[in-house]
């Protein structure tokens, strides 16, 4: 056991050694905000520090350009596997500090691939993930195959406190698209079937079942079409409605009521209904409670301690899709100072100040421990995949 914990300690040493590269690298990225799937800048210098560092790169990978996966290790053992996100926002770029989540995970392959000779038996894979904003790429890489032959995964992300676990909302999005017949709306308006009506009646029907909800959910839509003229009874109208709530069994039951209140209106109003579920569906986080214990008992060794809980400040991204596939956490680190929120012109500054880099290196040495935790006993990582297993 103290072994274990002599080269942790090492581990964190070989993290701390890198601070000033993986600060530059984290302030170059800052520097040149690139979109997602655009991401070759970042992807390409995260990728060439990974091998430099003497990770065994492939770049492109599973079938992106810009997504590359680092590994180093062997033998039989569990694979963990450690993501880096590097994509920026429009027009404010790093404002959600995707620099920083992007080189803390460089740092724990680097400083992992350092003490090579004493690494347990397993692998770590440090996989960069484009195009988190809206893009979905770890969607794409889940599809491709890339997670299946993983057996726990973790990032961390910015924020202006540091939690353990942070609730992301799963969104589901419908388009509502009603078809009825057109007529002149003072002459003959009998002729005709409105559409607008039962789009009308979709809106008011689901704020109404909003009240029946439980408060973690979220239900928004908007009208994009509502008729072409005042005086032609609609024969077209259509919706898009986003469903949000903090578990997939949840969120579907509810995205089917919601689809119910449209077919509802369709039907009250004798109109055709066509129904479009949206692809690329974040889905919301699940926690692995085994992974989160190893990571606050490392992350109180860097001196990182828990802020207050704000369990009503959720948002949504593809890593919860990831935590449905395999045991995952992301918890987050602060890197700008309390009350400050995401994705502002404030946060963007935030991500290359001081406390980015100190919330970066503790995170980077926090992920690097708890990787060496998880290979060093892999009744771990089957403790996690148990509780997967059992956590619906
Ligand atoms: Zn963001
Ligand atoms: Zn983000």
């Amino acid at each position: 056991m103290a072994d274990v914990e002599r080269v942790k300690q090492q581990v964190a040493d070989e993290v701390e050694r890198r601070a000033d590269m993986l600060v530059e690298a984290s302030h170059e990225i800052h520097s040149r905000p690139e979109l997602c799937y655009e991401e070759r800048f970042a992807s390409g210098l995260l990728a060439s520090m990974c091998e430099a560092e003497g990770l065994e790169v492939e770049r492109p990978a599973y079938g992106l350009d810009t997504a590359f996966v680092a590994r180093a290790g062997d033998g039989e053992g569990p694979t963990v596997a450690v993501l880096s996100e590097y994509d920026a926002l429009p027009g404010i770029g790093h404002a959600c500090g995707h620099n920083v989540i992007a080189t803390a995970g460089a740092g724990v392959g680097a400083a992992l691939a350092a003490i090579k000779s004493q690494l347990p038996k397993g692998r770590i894979h440090v996989i960069g993930t484009p195009a988190e904003e809206g893009g979905g790429g770890k969607i794409r890489l889940i599809k491709a195959g890339l997670f299946k032959d993983v057996d726990a995964a973790m990032m961390i992300h910015g924020f202006d406190r540091t939690l353990l676990h942070q609730d992301l909302l799963g969104i589901a999005r419908a388009t509502f698209e009603f078809s009825g017949k057109a007529s002149h709306a003072s002459a003959d308006p009998w002729e005709g079937i409105n559409a607008l009506d039962a789009c009308v009646q979709t809106y008011n029907s689901v704020a109404m079942l909003r009240q029946q909800i439980r408060p973690d959910c979220r239900i928004h839509g908007i009208i994009t079409s509502g008729g072409m003229a005042a005086n032609i009874i609609p024969e077209s109208a259509s919706a898009i409605f986003y469903v949000r709530a903090p578990r997939i069994d949840t969120m579907w039951e509810l995205y089917r009521r919601v689809v119910a209140c449209a077919e509802g209106a369709a039907k009250a109003a004798g109109c055709g209904l066509t129904v479009t579920q949206h692809d690329s569906i974040y889905e919301p986080m699940k926690s692995s409670r085994v992974l989160l214990e190893l990571f606050a008992a490392n992350m109180t060794s860097v001196g990182l301690t828990e802020g207050a809980a704000i369990p009503d400040r959720k948002g949504s991204s593809d890593v919860g899709n990831v935590s449905q596939v395999v045991p995952t956490i992301q918890p987050m680190i602060g890197i700008a100072p309390e009350g400050m929120a995401i994705h502002t012109r404030d946060f963007a500054e935030a991500a290359i100040k001081p406390m980015a880099r100190q919330g970066m290196v503790a995170a980077a040495k926090t992920m690097a421990m708890t990787t060496y935790d998880l290979l060093a006993d892999p009744g771990r990582v089957e403790a996690a995949r148990e509780e997967f297993a059992h956590d619906r």
